[in-house]
């Protein structure tokens, strides 16, 4: 029941001429129409004459892989003399180089993370273009018939207030979630995770805090009591980890104690693992709200069921 699509949408828009790069005194990049901002990534919090949102996108050329690069999502305002304009620009050539007006640019997001995308491009002479297009009525952009839905950034920030209630009451471990829509509980697992990241600054089990240059963050939100197993998304059965030490609690090579403190399995530790049991014994770093660090609920299941002993 907790099982999500792997991407929202597609989302599609019919390239113009300006998008394609056939119009003379083009801005490069795909505009992206006003009525798809509010689930786009948040420029608002942003000023200036282009704020703008890095994001990874995997490019996709009539199904082919041509890319996995580092975009971005701009808020073009031109000074205030012409309406502002949205944008997917920066690094998209191998898609836009050979694009023409009325090709067909699909936008997909992972559903595990808001930063990252899938953008393909189908071109008139594919297969797949014609039947596509006759879903679309006449419409220039919208959401496929196909798609998995998008979420809009007001839904999460419902949920996330939502979550944070539920929080200052007592902690119920398990979420049935059968009855929730899927724009639901898309929307709870990315506030889950946008909670999870405000709480956490730095990995609770190492204080690792990797960072690309335009600040995206390699950490990660980590259910104690898996998604899977139908744990709630309650902060107090999450903790923020680096990459590597979510992993290794995920498959039971790390636990933590009723004491909050890091236990590595003794099983059988490989070579390759050593670096672990410099972390046995730590405590783990708490939340900036302590009240939400890991509940003992949770920490005890986990133990009990994904930890190697
Ligand atoms: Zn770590």
């Amino acid at each position: 029941v907790n099982d999500l699509p792997e991407w929202e949408g597609p989302y599609y828009k019919l390239l113009s001429k300006n998008d394609s790069g056939e119009a003379s005194g083009h801005q490069s990049g795909v505009v992206i129409p006003k009525s798809f901002d509010p689930y786009m990534p948040d420029l608002s919090q942003y000023s200036g004459i282009a704020p703008s949102v890095s994001i990874s996108a995997t490019l996709v050329f009539n199904g082919n892989v041509v890319g996995r690069v580092q975009t971005r999502y701009q808020y073009q305002t031109w000074g205030g003399d012409r309406p502002p304009e949205r944008r997917i620009t920066g690094n998209l050539s191998p898609l836009l180089a050979n694009s023409r007006e009325n090709d067909l640019f699909l936008i997909e997001r992972n559903v595990e993370n808001d930063t990252v995308f899938r953008l393909s491009l189908i071109t008139s002479s594919e297969n797949t273009y014609a039947q596509l297009i006759s879903t679309f009525s006449g419409k220039r952009w919208g959401l496929l018939q196909s798609a998995s839905p998008f979420v809009a950034r007001a839904e999460i920030e419902m949920q996330a207030k939502e979550i944070e209630a539920a929080a200052t009451g007592p902690f119920v471990p398990f979420e049935a979630d059968a009855k929730k829509s899927i724009v639901t509980r898309i929307a709870r697992s990315r506030a889950f995770q946008k909670e999870i990241a405000r709480l956490y600054p730095v990995c609770a089990m190492c204080g690792s805090a990797l960072r690309s240059p335009k600040g995206a963050s390699e950490l990660e939100a980590a259910h104690i009591i898996s998604r899977s197993s139908s744990g709630t998304d309650d902060p107090r059965n999450g903790i923020g980890l680096c990459r590597a030490h979510h992993w290794a609690f995920d498959v039971g090579l790390l636990g933590i104690t009723d004491a909050g403190t890091v236990m590595v399995t003794h099983l059988n530790i490989l070579p390759s693992n050593t670096s672990l049991v410099a972390l046995h014994e730590r405590h783990l770093i708490p939340p900036s709200k302590t009240q939400f660090r890991p509940h003992i609920e949770a920490t005890r299941w986990h133990l009990k069921n994904v930890f190697l002993n």
